[in-house]
């Protein structure tokens, strides 16, 4: 390809909302098979909403919500948006000041708040009494809710669950990426449950749940050890190792800056659909060159 062939069509990418780091993306790009996707805030809107709380006998839930909101109020992930959105609807006034506020990405929030130790977690890595707690997670996840518990000085207090909707455009633009020869892998650090809700959704086979992100970062070194040239999808912090190991990072925009950081390609218009505009792009623009 000439570069001066590359450089028009890096123009016209960005005329399209597609943003390349330089001009040779495009020629990796036009090599890609395998399609890896993050779910949430990339398959999903990731406008998640809190739809059911369940406290523990004796807890109050305007209590927990009070303090798992405040403490979510400083997470930039779409769970914590959610909670500490429905927090202040709930609440009204203002949320309690916050001390040693700690996000761990792909787990979960914790801080003090008035004296006491609150953490916003996964629930594998908190133990659940069985009872009411367990019965709402059950529910989530049949549900294909994501559920996270809340903790309360080191004792399970509350299950949030917390909705997610399929962007609209998800279904035709996978299918796109499949007429176009490209095989989609859904990659998430969200649990079994959701992820084979929302890939049963999308006809997606290819399915790996529960990945931290370490792990999202194997999953994609192994597709590259069995030959395939993958192009990684996602927009969070938990996805910056990932985008950084796979053949093309590629990121949508108003997501996180580490995602963006990370990537070799922005989709500026924030849907996935703009990947599909990218890959024709690539194609026609080597194509020609030939
Ligand atoms: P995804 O790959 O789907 O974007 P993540 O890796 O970001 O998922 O998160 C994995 C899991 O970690 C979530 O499903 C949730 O249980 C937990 N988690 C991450 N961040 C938060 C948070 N701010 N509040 C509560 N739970 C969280
Ligand atoms: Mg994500």
């Amino acid at each position: 390809a000439t570069p001066t062939a590359l450089l028009a069509a890096t123009g016209r990418g960005a005329e399209l909302g597609v943003l390349v780091r330089g001009p040779e993306v495009l020629e990796g790009l036009r090599r890609i098979d395998t399609v890896v996707l993050d779910k949430t805030g990339t398959l999903t809107t990731g406008r998640m909403e809190l739809v059911e709380v369940t406290t523990a006998p004796g807890v109050g839930e305007a209590e927990v919500l009070r303090l798992a909101g405040a403490v979510e109020h400083g997470s930039e992930h779409p769970i914590g948006r959610a909670v500490a959105a429905a927090t202040r609807l709930r609440g009204g006034a203002g949320l309690p000041a916050v001390d040693g506020f700690a996000a761990t990405a792909g787990l979960g929030v914790r801080g003090t708040v008035e004296g006491r130790r609150v953490r916003v977690v996964r629930p594998d890595r908190v133990t659940v009494p069985g009872g009411r707690l367990r019965t709402a997670l059950a529910r989530a996840e049949s549900a294909g809710r994501t559920a996270v518990v809340v903790e309360l000085d080191g004792r399970a207090a509350a299950v949030l669950a917390v909705g997610d909707t399929v962007r609209p455009g998800s279904w035709r633009t996978l299918r796109r990426l499949r007429d176009l020869g490209l095989e989609p892998v859904l990659l998430t650090g969200d649990r079994p449950g959701p992820a084979r809700a929302v890939a049963a959704e999308l006809g997606i086979t290819a399915v790996h749940a529960a990945a931290s992100p370490e792990r999202k970062a194997e999953v994609i070194a192994g597709l590259r050890a069995a030959g395939r040239r993958v192009a990684m999808v996602g927009d969070g912090v938990n996805d910056a190792v990932a985008l950084a190991s796979a053949d093309l990072g590629v990121a949508l925009a108003g997501g996180t800056d580490a995602a963006i950081g990370a990537a070799g390609l922005t989709l500026v218009r924030g849907d996935i659909e703009s990947l599909v505009v990218a890959v024709r792009l690539a194609r026609r623009t080597v194509a020609a060159i030939r």
